[in-house]
């Protein structure tokens, strides 16, 4: 599979071109969020990772993040529907680093199952997390972005926040919900060097899509190959899945100066699925 290097993308953006910013990023112990925390220690911001998982592998994740790239990795286990434990973890970034430039919400969680069906703690558990999280992140870290006349809003979202697809009511309407808030943020802050943009992937290969595969070869009885050629891959017109690297990439393009004027965006990742 063709995937974004770390040397194409230092050639882009030049080494270390986030030195001295710090940033957060939820979910960040397992797929996309790490693959963006990676890429922003890479280009020299201290990183606060969040989620859940084995301690010891989290622990060994975060040293081997702080050690391949010379920055400050900490990590905080907040979870994502506390909007108390979300003021928390900004308090601990804020001890820790000192200030906080750039926030990622990528936190996320799935459910499917038909309207009729969908269970009504799914629903409220989807939108904690997946959307009323950004919100409690953007309102703890957005004063002090303002104050310095700098800041960075990046909300991953999906293709679902600009289409929709059956059996995903309350992912389909977190992720509508994402793509607005960014709109909202991106015009409160434009004039104060603060941007906000949602980054929309179609499929990419990570943890939360193997469940996925897994779950519907089991209740279709077909094989996984099927189950992602019919399924996952039919809508992404260049049939392979994005990867972490690709949004990693995008993530530190955005937090540039470079990317000033690029702010209010919904930014599909997805190989071409909403071009349909
Ligand atoms: P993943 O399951 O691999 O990772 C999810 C991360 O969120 C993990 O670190 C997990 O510990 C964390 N998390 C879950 N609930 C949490 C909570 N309550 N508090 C704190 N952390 C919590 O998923 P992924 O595929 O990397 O998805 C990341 C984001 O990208 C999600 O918002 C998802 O909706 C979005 N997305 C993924 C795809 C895809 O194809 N993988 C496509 C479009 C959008």
């Amino acid at each position: 599979m063709l995937k974004a290097t770390d040397a194409e993308i230092d050639s882009m953006f030049g080494r270390r071109t986030l030195e001295g910013r710090s940033a957060i990023v939820t979910g960040s112990t397992s797929g996309i969020g790490i693959g963006i925390a990676q890429a922003l220690a890479r280009a020299g911001a201290a990183v606060m990772l969040n989620g859940f998982g084995d301690p010891a592998e989290i622990e060994r994740q975060r040293a081997k993040m702080a050690e391949e790239n010379d920055v400050d990795v900490a990590f905080d286990n907040a979870d994502m529907s506390r909007p108390e434990a979300i003021r928390m973890m900004v308090e601990r970034a804020n001890a820790r680093f000192g200030q906080i430039d750039i926030v990622v919400s990528n936190a996320g969680i799935q459910h499917v199952a038909p309207i009729a069906e969908f269970p009504a703690v799914r629903w409220d558990a989807i939108l904690a997390i997946n959307l009323s999280a950004a919100f409690h992140l953007v309102q703890a870290t957005y004063g002090q972005m303002r104050a310095r006349g700098y800041g960075r809003i990046i909300n991953v979202a999906s293709a679902h926040g600009l289409v929709a697809s059956p059996f995903k009511s309350a992912y389909v309407a977190a992720k509508h919900g994402l793509v607005g808030l960014t709109k909202v943020v991106a015009l409160e802050g434009a004039e104060f060097g603060v941007t906000a943009n949602a980054i929309c992937p179609g499929y990419v290969w990570t943890p939360l899509v193997e469940q996925q595969i897994d779950d519907q070869a089991k209740s279709h009885g077909v094989a996984r190959d099927s189950v992602i050629r019919d399924v996952f891959l039919k809508n992404q017109p260049t049939k392979r899945f994005a990867t972490v690297e690709e949004m990693g990439a995008l993530s530190v393009f955005l937090c540039s100066t470079a990317a000033a004027s690029i702010t209010g965006t919904a930014i599909p990742v997805d190989g071409g699925w909403t071009a349909h």
